[in-house]
């Protein structure tokens, strides 16, 4: 695998974001349907991949699977939901440079609809 990009597992024509918390994400023809594209906007929100030679949300290139994530969503195609260390990097990552936390409890005058 090639370390610079971020690729579903599982798909020859590999899927990917160009980076952690990036905007350009490629769905490739053979991808797993829905489960890619969530897996590839995971990486859009700051997650990691969480399977063995994956790359993790601090841009480091993972030796081994992260214990405890079989069947997640950024390990695999078990269908699981997403891992709490994936909804803490997600939520982490949203208040980086670049990226807006909407308070949504009023809609009105705000950005949320
Ligand atoms: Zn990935």
């Amino acid at each position: 695998m090639n370390p610079g990009r971020f690729n579903a597992p599982g798909s020859n024509n590999r899927s990917h974001a160009d980076k952690i918390n990036g905007r350009n994400v490629e769905i490739a023809p053979d991808a797993v349907g829905a489960i890619t594209v969530g897996h590839e906007m995971g990486h859009t929100m700051g997650a990691g991949d969480q399977y063995s030679g994956g790359i993790n949300a601090n841009g480091r290139q993972l030796s081994s699977d992260v214990p405890g994530t079989q069947g997640a969503i950024m390990r695999d195609y078990g269908g699981n939901s997403a891992t709490q260390q994936t909804r803490n990097e997600i939520e982490n990552n949203a208040t980086q440079p670049g990226n807006r936390v909407l308070n949504c409890s009023s809609t009105q005058g705000s950005s949320c609809k």
